[in-house]
């Protein structure tokens, strides 16, 4: 039998709901953000984080850092590349490239972006490799790939360490390697010279896909690092 202390202390706690409702599914975890979770605004099934940060975390893989812009990794490419060129005789290197290679070959005929929408997360990470497979992208940009964030990740003074946010960004680089829509115009202007217009549409890069294939990419490159 309860005691009368515990019953006391329930009887309270369900009094301080009752008057509070809030509280029963609580505010969103990230700190300092006090919207409510989505459950607690009948919105979803979500108890932990409001709307605004779990859309965050399907385009970051984090729920507070933002991803790498590419200016922040492009300084890394060179050397990261440089470094696979040297050591093309690795292990490691070797059994990595055979690993992008099996996943070009398994990705099956490349999709027409437009018949993109529709298709499971797992139908468009293979799009995506068969995109690269397509355009004759060198594994080794997809190795590169794998070491430029992995050095990123290095100087970062504060990182975000979990396997989720290394692999959406790297799966973020490649699926930029997959290229989008890229269209040009050019058109003669009365004063002889000629007036350039170009469109570079990239697909939306967020959600499942991205852990598809961050997920292929770290099996492909788990052993990779730049000691
Ligand atoms: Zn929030």
């Amino acid at each position: 039998m309860p005691s009368a202390h515990s019953r006391q202390q329930r009887l309270a706690d369900l009094r301080h709901r009752l008057t509070n409702p809030q509280d029963a599914y609580e505010r969103c975890r990230v700190y300092p953000c006090t919207n409510g979770t989505t459950a607690d605004r009948g919105e979803g099934l979500n108890r932990l984080y409001c709307r605004k940060h779990i859309e965050f975390y399907r385009r970051h893989g984090s729920y507070v850092k933002r991803s790498y812009g590419a200016g922040e990794l492009r300084p890394y490419r060179a050397g990261a590349l440089a470094w696979l060129r040297a050591h093309g005789d690795d292990q490691s290197v070797r059994l990595a490239i055979a690993g992008v290679r099996r996943l070009y070959g398994a990705a099956g005929a490349p999709v027409e972006a437009f018949r993109l929408p529709g298709k499971s997360p797992g139908e468009r990470a293979r799009a995506i490799w068969a995109q690269l497979r397509k355009r004759e992208v060198d594994p080794l940009e997809v190795l590169a790939a794998w070491l430029v964030v992995d050095l990123r990740l290095r100087d970062d003074p504060q990182p975000d360490r979990h396997d989720e946010y290394r692999r959406v960004q790297v799966a973020k680089l490649i699926h930029r390697m997959a290229g989008g829509t890229h269209k040009r115009w050019e058109r003669d202007r009365v004063d002889g010279r000629t007036e350039v217009t170009e469109l570079h549409k990239h697909p939306v890069s967020r959600g499942r896909v991205l852990r598809i294939v961050g997920e292929d990419t770290a099996f492909a490159c788990e052993h990779l690092r730049i000691d």
